[in-house]
């Protein structure tokens, strides 16, 4: 199977190839050109197997080029029992009768980030083995908190790679900084740039698409990639989840074989929710996917119009995992409901650069009303629900999953649609102590370790390992940037 650019229909590559460059030369994203169906009685099949095995299967419908020997090797070592506590991998977790939550945040960063960042250093290393590359690669990560720790995890002292990550300087939670800037390896820098996610974001792009900089760190044996959901091996890890979470609520009894399933998910980058689009494409019965906003609610308003517009006042929220005006992976969404229209892609991108907005075609919208719903919350109504869920239920979720279970209840309020639901669980909630403590009535003042032990005394509920052990941690990175310095760091970087 061979991948395309979004923007190039004649811009081909292998799996392998476009894994190791992460983004078509053209500014494009790789995509298939065509999309496996699950076969006849997949999903019966894949309900016997456990989440290993589950990932090797529907991997391998993507990857020609790589042998199910060698995407068995890779989920073992991903999803292994030292990186995940819990051997379900992303369990699914009852609410009641008919919701449910998909809990991606057992890894080793303690969110979903991890479900894709843990197995991508191994499919782009054996890329570039398959495609005879003989530099070697630095992944350069714009980050809104978990992406940057998750490839820092994922990618620390790996063989021939270098990871450089850019976080928005006051844009992270205490947690998620600590936990970048206190990362051990011999091969990673982590900066602070003074700016929001979408200045790094960007930076990062021109960064990429600099044709100079590319050569001249050619001559230097370094090629550039990106572990932001732009790459398509971040991508393909994360449309197991949803047929994981399918056969998980078949073998519960949750629901009949055939049993069309709502999925709701807090979105940012439109990385996930088009995972879950991806899912569907293959024939998971999928119903609606319900896209959650927060005050940034920019794909809220896409959503219901057909009218994107990033000219808008940006808002820090609780959930900054989300505050994201430039929903990189919706192209993706564009290009295949355009019915692979590359040149008509190409110009929407164009005026998003440009003008700030464009206004999709009829047949797009059409079809997006078919597949999507979408709404937001903002803050108050996001501490509301943690406070409401963890009093009625005892169970505790962080900001961003709130943000999730808030859409889904105006959702069935407007709609009536009261079908299953599996809303997509995305982060730990100790990973925002301070605004799930403040949710549920407590004081959100302190260190972050006083916090965390704090959440654990007013909840009942165990902090995750990895997180207990930042307390005794220092930060190796401190320095800060302006976004016109960066090409410069990653200049030295790569000296
Ligand atoms: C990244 C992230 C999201 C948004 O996911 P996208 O794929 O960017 O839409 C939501 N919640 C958390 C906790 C995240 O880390």
């Amino acid at each position: 199977m061979r991948y395309i650019s979004t923007r190039d229909n004649n811009r081909t590559a292998s799996s392998a190839e476009a894994i190791a460059q992460g983004l078509s030369e053209d500014g494009g994203l790789f995509v298939p050109e065509t999309f496996p169906r699950l076969p006849e009685g997949a999903v019966h099949e894949l309900c016997a197997m456990n989440y290993r095995q589950r990932a090797v299967y529907v991997m391998k419908l993507f990857l020609e080029d790589y042998s199910v020997a060698e995407l068995t090797d890779f989920v073992t070592r991903a999803y292994s029992p030292k990186g995940f506590d819990t051997p379900g991998i992303a369990p699914v977790r009852k609410l009641d009768e008919n919701t449910h939550f998909l809990e991606l945040w057992h890894g080793p960063t303690c969110a979903f980030k991890d479900m894709a960042l843990q197995i991508l250093p191994h499919l782009l290393t054996a890329a570039l083995r398959k495609n005879g590359e003989d530099r070697s690669v630095c992944i350069l990560v714009a980050t809104s908190g978990d992406t940057g720790k998750a490839a820092l995890e994922g990618f620390a002292d790996v063989d021939r790679t270098k990871i450089c990550v850019f976080y928005p300087r006051d844009g992270v939670s205490d947690i998620q900084k600590l936990q970048m800037t206190s990362q051990a390896g011999s091969n990673v820098l982590v900066c602070a740039v003074n700016g929001n996610f979408d200045d790094a974001q960007t930076t990062v792009k021109e960064i990429f698409s600099d044709p100079d900089m590319r050569w001249e760190l050619a001559g230097r044996g370094w090629m550039l990639s990106s572990a932001n959901s732009i790459n398509w091996g971040r991508l393909l890890p994360q449309i197991v989840y949803y047929i994981s979470a399918y056969c998980d609520l078949l073998n519960a009894q949750e629901i009949r074989p055939g049993q069309e399933v709502n999925f709701c998910v807090p979105t940012g980058n439109f990385g996930d929710i088009l995972a879950g689009f991806y899912a569907r494409k293959m024939g998971l019965p999928v119903k609606k996917l319900i896209c959650a906003s927060n005050s940034n609610n920019v794909l809220t308003d896409f959503i219901r119009t057909g009218t994107y517009d990033r000219l808008r006042p940006f808002y820090t929220t609780v959930s900054p995992s989300m505050d994201i005006l430039v929903s990189s992976n919706l192209e993706r969404l564009l290009y295949d409901l355009s019915g692979g229209n590359d040149a008509e892609t190409a110009e929407y991108m164009a005026r998003l650069a440009g003008e700030g907005r464009y206004t999709v075609s009829e047949a797009i919208k059409a079809a997006m009303d078919g597949l999507f719903a979408a709404d937001f919350c903002d803050d108050t109504e996001t501490r509301d629900v943690i406070a409401k869920t963890f009093r009625e239920h005892g169970y505790l979720m962080d900001t961003h999953t709130a943000v999730a279970c808030g859409v889904l209840e105006k959702y069935r309020r407007e709609t009536g649609d009261g079908a299953c639901a599996v809303v997509v669980s995305t982060a730990s909630p100790y990973k925002f102590c301070p605004a799930v403590l403040e949710a549920l009535g407590d004081a959100a003042e302190g260190s972050a370790p006083a916090l965390m032990e704090r959440l654990e005394a007013v909840s009942g509920v165990p902090a995750p390992a990895p997180l207990k052990a930042l307390s005794g941690k220092t930060p190796r990175f401190t320095d800060s940037f302006d976004k016109a310095q960066l090409p410069d760091v990653v200049r030295r970087f790569l000296k």
